[in-house]
């Protein structure tokens, strides 16, 4: 049963530091967008978020792998079919290609339906002696670097909540409708086959596919599995207006649930123990992340435990951790050993990408893939050395031919990162260099 305490409890951050919100000039305005929101339908099913944590419960446990991306910031001009259908075309490649080389079940998570706010290093962004607040996401502000559209905008958390359902909506519809069925695995990469290594590898793996399908088929066994995809949503809780505006009482078990996505992560920004975004998590039933920097101490793993699972309840809680390819070695040890022994379960995953970020001579952000397979690369062996399970990964990538990190199978360049540099914010993997990814993961998995 609900009492008025627990609801009251939903809004306990509200006493606490929230850092990395916008400043909206009128309250009055959030107040009737957010009382908008807290009407509006949920975007998942509280059941579906518990399906999740279960299946992350199992990969604590060592039996499946997590494949969680997309990109760094969605846009609403972004949410497109097309756009769309490549970035979960390009998951359920990465997913074929962990499951069947890595032989073992993928939890496939998009960053997706919802990555629309981002924290920034600074609080304004000074371009040619002129200075305006920085871009925060589609959620808050316009990227364009005018006033006008720098300017924070409550009503753009509308467009964000109807941008993420027609983005589900999508996801859904793809991965139930027949397009996500194992059958289509050469579809899939039909686009992509002659001009890429990583495409015409794909292929290859993609004929043995074929064949197991074809030999199963023949012993009577035609599995449900192999016709649908359990897909799920999330992004970053940044945002606490919109998460909490989102957030129901589920009628099954009284218990509140953010209905804005299955999962929910806080930022390394934004992880203080006594802030109010770790406060806010405390108190929603989702499967729930946290990303671990490099000076994350041993003690600092052990109190998010202590606020954030502290019933031990398996696949509630998730770190992932982003360090760094030089830093990794050295600073995840301690913390898996501090967290090992504490017993508290776990998922482990690795995101190679926030840690290796770097300006290139020309000014666009980017990222080495070198770098990104390095730290993957360290993940693996420090939870190898200490027995404990590698949990998955966590990227950022799109489903286009973009230009933005910099080496894999393509050999992009630096000099070569203007020609389709297209992110709202920080450099994704494009579709190729996720595929030469997943073959690597895959072959790092199987030791
Ligand atoms: C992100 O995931 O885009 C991000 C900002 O990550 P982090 O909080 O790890 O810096
Ligand atoms: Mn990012």
């Amino acid at each position: 049963m609900t009492t008025t305490s627990d609801l009251g409890d939903l809004d306990a951050w509200r006493a606490l530091p929230a850092v990395q919100q916008p400043e909206w000039d009128d309250p009055e305005e959030v107040r009737a967008v957010t009382a908008e929101l807290a009407k509006a339908p949920p975007l998942v099913f509280a059941g579906e978020c518990d399906q999740l944590k279960e299946r992350l419960a199992e990969v604590a446990r060592g039996e499946a792998f997590v494949l969680q991306g997309g990109d760094c910031a969605e846009t609403f001009a972004g949410s497109t079919a097309d756009a769309v259908r490549n970035k979960l075309k390009t998951l359920l490649q990465m997913a074929v290609v962990l499951t069947y080389a890595g032989s073992v079940p993928v939890v496939k998570i998009g960053r997706m339906a919802g990555q629309f706010a981002k924290p920034r290093s600074k609080p304004v962004e000074v371009r040619d002696g002129v200075t305006l607040p920085s871009y925060r996401g589609d959620a808050v502000n316009g990227a364009e670097f005018t006033p006008e559209a720098r300017r924070s905008d409550p009503r753009r958390l509308l467009q964000a909540y109807h941008c993420s359902a027609v983005t589900l909506n999508l996801c859904r519809a793809f991965t139930k409708g027949g397009y996500a069925d194992l059958r289509q695995v050469h579809a899939w990469n039909q686009d992509f086959v002659a001009s890429s290594p990583a495409g015409q590898r794909y292929e290859r793996l993609a004929g043995e596919i074929d064949r197991a399908l074809a030999f199963m088929k023949a012993c009577g066994a035609d599995p449900e599995e192999f016709h649908s995809v359990e897909f799920y949503s999330s992004h970053e809780a940044l945002l606490l207006e919109y998460e909490r505006a989102l957030t129901r009482i589920d009628s099954r078990t009284g218990l509140p649930y953010d209905v804005s996505a299955h999962f929910l992560w806080i930022g390394e920004r934004t992880r203080a123990l006594d802030g109010a975004h770790v406060e806010f998590a405390s108190r929603i039933r989702n499967p729930i992340g946290v990303k671990l920097g490099p000076t994350t101490t041993p003690d600092d793993a052990l109190a998010l435990i202590e606020r954030l699972n502290p019933d031990g309840e398996p696949g509630r809680l998730t770190f992932i951790t982003r360090m760094g390819a030089g830093r990794i070695r050295e600073v995840l040890p301690p913390l898996v050993e501090k967290v090992s022994q504490s017993g508290g379960p776990v998922v482990w995953m690795c995101d190679p990408m926030h840690g290796n970020t770097f300006e290139a001579p020309s000014g666009h952000k980017t990222r080495r893939f070198d770098d990104v397979l390095d730290e993957v690369a360290g993940f693996f062996e420090v939870h190898r050395s200490l027995g404990t399970h590698p949990g998955g990964i966590h990227i950022e990538f799109t489903g286009d031919d973009v230009t933005e990190c910099v080496g894999g199978g393509q050999e992009i360049v630096e000099e070569d990162l203007h020609q389709r540099y297209e992110t709202a914010c920080d450099p994704r993997l494009n579709r190729s260099q996720s595929l030469d990814l997943a073959f690597i993961v895959a072959e790092m998995y199987r030791g």
